[in-house]
């Protein structure tokens, strides 16, 4: 099992079971259940077979500890992994893999910016032309597209689209369709399954969700996954053993992890709503969010990601300052209730939207937090008027 990188072995079990026993090898007396990482740059080479000798010659191009990440997501996403440094690492090789000048590129309006800010820089330097569209629609027809990038739920307005009817939307048009599943992990929704050709995502969001390691990752058939590998290699976008080890650590209560984040996201849209100052909440397991029938139909669960919008920044200020238990921060999906003020970053969105990210505290400490921190920053803001 620890060779391969999308095994699908364990699809008979539930999540629980298959986030435990992700990318672990055989059973072996004396043997530790996860191995450690393994910090090699060169390894030793048979010295008449040379390269052919081994698996392991050097580890940007390959090495034991990728390999049993690798597993372990192929294995929740149902496809071949490819690890990457980062997010953006495996975001841009994909685009820069699959696109060639004069190909044009669809991507969401509303989704991670850095993904646009690649794009229309480094992308339309090289011939690409590159469209956005809304998540939730309308999108232009897809034939003359080359390639279209969801992100479902968008970050960080939270916006769905219906991946499959995309998917055969693109495959008419002779599209390929990329999801970044960032948000929604592999155990929330599997975009390989519902048509997609490839997923690209951040794990170092709610996948690997400690906030100490930045990673990325792709997963398509071995067609799409096989060159994103030697891409990897030769422009070195490879995460070292000891990043690709913590995730793979931190993948076993992934399972746990999501379950309390979605609880305690579901209690506070609840509070929020109810709020009058609050407008704009986004939390697509909320009867009111525009996507909530889709997202009922493709996810298997919902983000412990909440977004709304305080009147400005200034009372998002005073909202973090009144918290004991919110941190100021961005990137989502870890264990820690973090929350983080997205205009500040040039996201196009009002100056007072709040991407709260649900950790695992407990949900009446945070539900009686989040409601004191609210309180004193509408005080704030009557004795400021
Ligand atoms: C954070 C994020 C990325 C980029 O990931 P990094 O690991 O920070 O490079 C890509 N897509 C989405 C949706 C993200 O939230």
């Amino acid at each position: 099992m620890y060779h391969d990188r999308g095994v699908g072995g364990l699809s008979e079990y539930g999540d629980g079971t298959r986030c435990v026993h992700a990318g672990l090898p055989p059973a072996q007396p004396g043997e530790p259940f996860l191995p450690g990482p393994v910090f090699a740059a060169p390894y030793h080479l048979d010295p008449q077979a040379g390269p052919a000798g081994a698996a392991d010659r050097y580890g940007r191009t390959d090495n034991p500890t990728l390999r049993g990440l690798e597993g372990a997501i192929g294995e929740l996403e149902g496809g071949e992994c490819v690890v990457f440094s980062s997010g953006m690492a495996a975001i841009s090789a994909a685009l820069l893999t699959l696109l060639s000048p004069g190909d044009q590129l669809l991507l969401p309006a509303d989704g991670y910016y850095n993904t646009r800010t690649f794009a229309e820089g480094a992308l339309v330097r090289l011939g690409v032309t590159v469209r956005t569209a809304p998540t939730a629609g309308p999108y232009p027809p897809l034939p003359g597209i080359r390639m279209v990038l969801l992100e479902s739920p968008a970050n960080p307005g939270l916006d769905v689209c219906d991946i499959a009817e995309l998917a055969g939307a693109a495959r008419r048009a002779g599209a390929l369709l990329a999801v970044d599943n960032t948000t929604a992990t592999p155990l929330g929704q599997q975009p390989l399954a519902l048509g997609a050709d490839l997923v690209v995502a951040s794990g170092t969001k709610a996948l690997v969700g400690h906030s100490d390691v930045l990673l990325g990752y792709a997963a398509a058939a071995p067609e799409i996954a096989d060159p994103l590998r030697r891409w990897r290699n030769l422009t070195g976008a490879v995460p070292g053993p000891f990043e690709v080890w913590l995730a793979h650590r931190s993948l076993s209560t992934l399972d746990l992890r999501l379950a309390r984040q979605e609880e305690n996201a579901e209690a506070i849209a609840g509070l929020l709503v109810q709020r009058p100052e609050v407008t704009g909440v986004r939390w697509p397991g909320l009867l009111g969010h525009p996507g909530f029938e889709v997202a009922s139909r493709q996810m298997r669960r919902r983000p412990g990601v909440v977004t709304f919008t305080l009147p400005d920044a200034a009372h998002v200020t005073r909202f973090l300052r009144a918290s004991r238990m919110v941190f100021s921060a961005t990137s989502f999906g870890g264990t820690h209730t973090s929350a983080d003020r997205r205009a500040q970053w040039g996201d196009p969105v009002p100056e007072g939207l709040v991407r709260l990210s649900c950790g695992i505290e407990d949900r009446a400490d945070l539900v009686a937090d989040l409601t004191r921190a609210l309180d004193a920053a509408l005080e704030g803001a009557a004795s400021d008027g």
